[in-house]
């Protein structure tokens, strides 16, 4: 049985996602770590332009791998970007994680963010443990919690822990498997390792009534409902004051699945099975933006990777040979010698490898399900400088190779049309041109309002394609798509066109 868990954390801004990540760094012996989250976000932001839009908007657009271990279990933890505009690189994040923890502030309960990102989970079957921080604050009740995640996600809940109390009488955090209370202690009411049995009078008689209804009124925790996406377990803590740490990290390590197996054309792809497979669901351009090579981020399926193996891009056809290969131990970056079913690897490379190729020995297996999403937000791209037409085009293919934005190139006119589901990868763009590209862009009104990939015969295309090119347009693989005006054009044009699909999302 592996020993991997690959994970990610769900959240909306100021949860506590970032707080929580240190404390598990720290936790699982990475200690040197800790309290340098946020700085590596600090120093990398230094190191380009475009990346000053993440220190003006406090956020990090770039994801990154963490590594630790702890009782012979490793931990990957893949760090979703914590904007509340959602950017396709999100979706895709979640496409390569196993299982995820959802952080909800105690005083808020579920936030927009949170909700879009469990319904991506939830379209993957990704199970998912919550964890309700800042009990060490004043709170909504444990019950009012608790039911909201239930109405609102509509998953059966299982409280695991309880707060003793919230915010200026808070006594502490109560687990009910151990039947033990972990303390605060000293000035900062910190969690230090004090830790009690429930005697009586240990806790207040409410408070006590209160964990002995919360223990009657849920159903016991059921492992395989969890794993089928249809039941969260419930830690309360404080990622602050480190309360409830050790239960998540124990729950990931125990209940959290290990490596799943993966869909594919050619069927579900097991992780037992012996040779290397895996997808790239991540491109991030170098850091250094004289440097235009990249690192895809590529999730091993099946297999034992080793340093210099040859694995085959499904893009290329072609062995390329891996010699240096890069593991996420978080923010300090080796050269992997092995990696197994569930880890992340990096793999620098100058624009051969792109956001949905699968990499194998065999090259006999497609994986599916990395989908191009339908962009809400379509612009037409302007120069200032028309000269530049050729370094727009090369900038724009690379941007979208890296799945920053999706560019359309109309069968007539030479307006090239970006596309994006959030508006801050509009901002990124714009300044990305800038900054690597030397390109001055201006980004106008589109007449089109949405995008949909055409799929069908080759004549049924082709037919379609003669009456309606001024609504054609190609993406950077060449592929058909219609740009329509409106949602209504896609179901008048569907229903004229029935042996074609219109299709929102493009799978590569
Ligand atoms: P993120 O945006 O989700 O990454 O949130 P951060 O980890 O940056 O936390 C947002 C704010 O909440 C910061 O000021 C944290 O210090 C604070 N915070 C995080 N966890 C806790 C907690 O358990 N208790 C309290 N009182 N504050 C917390």
């Amino acid at each position: 049985m592996s020993n991997r868990r690959t994970f990610a954390i769900i959240s909306h801004p100021d949860a506590g996602k970032t707080t929580l990540t240190e404390k598990l760094l720290l936790q699982g012996g990475a200690i040197h770590l800790a309290g340098e989250v946020k700085a590596r976000g600090a120093a990398r932001r230094a190191r380009s332009d475009w990346m000053k839009i993440e220190q003006q908007r406090g956020i990090s657009v770039t994801s990154s791998v963490m590594t630790f271990q702890k009782d012979g279990i490793v931990f990957n933890l893949l760090d979703t970007p914590g904007h509340e505009d959602f950017s396709e690189d999100t979706y895709r994040t979640l496409t390569a994680v196993d299982s995820a923890i959802m952080v909800i502030d105690a005083a808020k309960g579920i936030e927009p963010q949170t909700r879009k990102l469990f319904e991506v989970c939830r379209m993957r079957s990704v199970p998912i443990i919550t964890f309700v921080n800042k009990v060490d604050r004043e709170g909504r009740s444990v019950f009012e919690t608790l039911d909201e995640v239930a109405d609102a996600l509509a998953l059966d809940v299982v409280p695991m822990s309880w707060p003793v109390g919230m915010g200026g009488v808070f006594q502490g955090v109560y687990d009910f498997a151990t039947r033990t209370i972990s303390r605060p202690e000293g000035d900062g009411r910190e969690f230090l390792g004090k830790v009690e049995p429930l005697t009586e009078g240990a806790i207040p008689d409410d408070i006590a009534e209160e964990m002995e209804l919360g223990e009657a009124g849920y159903p016991a925790f059921d492992l395989e409902a969890y794993r089928n996406g249809d039941l969260t377990p419930v830690y309360f803590g404080s990622a602050l004051k480190n309360f409830g740490v050790e239960a998540l990290i124990d729950a990931i390590a125990r209940f959290a699945p290990p490596p799943r197996p993966q869909p594919s054309e050619q069927g579900i792809i097991d992780p037992e099975r012996s040779d290397v497979t895996g997808f790239v669901f991540k491109v991030q351009a170098n850091m250094d933006p004289q440097h235009r090579d990249r690192i895809a981020f590529m999730r091993l399926v099946s297999g034992t990777f080793r340093r210099g193996m040859k694995l085959i891009p499904s893009g290329l056809g072609k062995p390329i040979a891996v010699h240096s290969p890069i593991l996420f131990f978080a923010q300090d970056r080796e050269i992997a010698d092995t990696a197994e079913a569930g880890d992340i690897i990096g793999i620098p490379n100058h624009g051969t490898l792109r956001v949905g190729d699968t990499l194998s020995e065999r090259n006999d297996v497609r994986f599916t399900g990395l989908p191009n999403f339908a962009p809400e937000i379509l612009r037409r791209v302007v120069l200032k400088d028309p000269t530049k037409t050729k370094q727009l085009r090369k900038a724009l293919d690379d941007l979208s190779e890296e799945g920053v934005i999706q560019v359309f190139y109309p069968e007539i006119g030479s307006q090239w049309i970006v596309g994006v589901v959030g508006q801050l990868q509009l901002d990124v763009l714009v300044s990305r041109l800038e900054a690597e590209y030397k390109v001055e862009a201006m980004l106008e009104a589109s007449p089109f309002d949405t995008a949909r990939w055409l799929k069908g015969s080759d004549a049924a295309i082709k037919g379609f394609e003669d009456f309606n090119r001024s609504n054609l347009a190609r993406d950077r693989d060449g592929d058909p798509v219609f740009m329509a005006r409106s949602a209504w054009d896609v179901g008048y044009q569907q229903e004229r066109n029935p042996d074609l699909v219109f299709s929102a999302t493009k799978e590569r």
